[in-house]
């Protein structure tokens, strides 16, 4: 099961303090062998937070990369080897804000392709517009981001998929348990072995729903992850 952090464009060095809290935590909870941990911080704090799990379980990852692997002159711009090289294991990308700040499904295709190149494990998010989900072509949407966005990737088995309803980020509104149980089968029958992880306003009140949801692999968690003790009340809350 996983539980992945996206902080977003949010965290200063400040920030890192309280990870403490979540290292003591995995170390002592009981069921730590059936979870994983990813920290998904801004770049500036990729180095900073390899330092601080560097003797944990815990694993970091990028929120994004760009689409060639080899060096060159892309001034703002990482690549996907020089994340694993300050100690990224995954990388997100497809994120519903990077889609909609222009990156389209050849684009992410082409990233997903360099971070595999890389030895990067990605982190592949999906998800309708709430247009989308009203004129119901939820599943149109999804297959197109899914063919597209994994077009040519023989092996599939370093990709995760993030389901994540565009509508649901950031609004506090998640999807009904039987809409969202049905999605995920869609899914994984269109991709047969992969992992799928449901994101988008994932906090301690909702993830008792969510939980029943039970072909779900684990959560892409945003802005409850940028606290720790509300990211520790998840998992608690998960297995309790
Ligand atoms: C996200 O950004 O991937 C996300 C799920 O955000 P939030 O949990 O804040 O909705």
């Amino acid at each position: 099961m996983y539980f992945i952090a996206n902080w977003k464009m949010f965290g200063s060095l400040n920030s890192l303090n309280s990870l403490n809290k979540v290292i003591k935590f995995f170390k002592i909870f009981k069921k730590n062998k059936f979870l994983k941990i990813v920290y998904c911080p801004p770049t500036t704090l990729l180095g900073p937070m390899a330092e601080i799990f560097k003797k944990t379980k815990i694993d970091i990852g990028a929120q994004n990369c760009h689409e060639q692997d080899s060096y060159g002159a892309f001034t703002g711009s990482v690549n996907s080897k020089m994340l694993k090289n300050i100690g990224a294991k995954y990388v997100i990308i497809g994120h519903s804000e990077n889609r909609q700040r222009g990156e389209n499904d050849k684009l992410i295709n082409q990233k997903i392709k360099s971070a595999s190149r890389s030895g990067l494990k990605v982190i592949f998010c999906i998800g309708e517009t709430l247009n989308e989900k009203r004129k119901k072509i939820t599943k149109k949407v999804l297959n197109r981001q899914l063919r597209l966005g994994l077009s040519k990737i023989k092996s599939k088995n370093k990709i995760i998929i993030a389901y994540e309803p565009v509508w649901s980020i950031g609004t506090g509104l998640i999807p009904n348990a039987s809409d969202l149980y049905e999605t995920i089968n869609f899914i994984k029958k269109k991709i047969r072995k992969i992992k799928v992880l449901y994101g988008g306003s994932v906090n301690p009140k909702n993830i008792d729903y969510l939980k029943t949801i039970n072909n779900l692999d684990g959560y892409l968690i945003g802005s409850a992850s940028q606290n720790s003790k509300k990211f520790i009340d998840i998992i608690k809350k998960r297995y309790s």
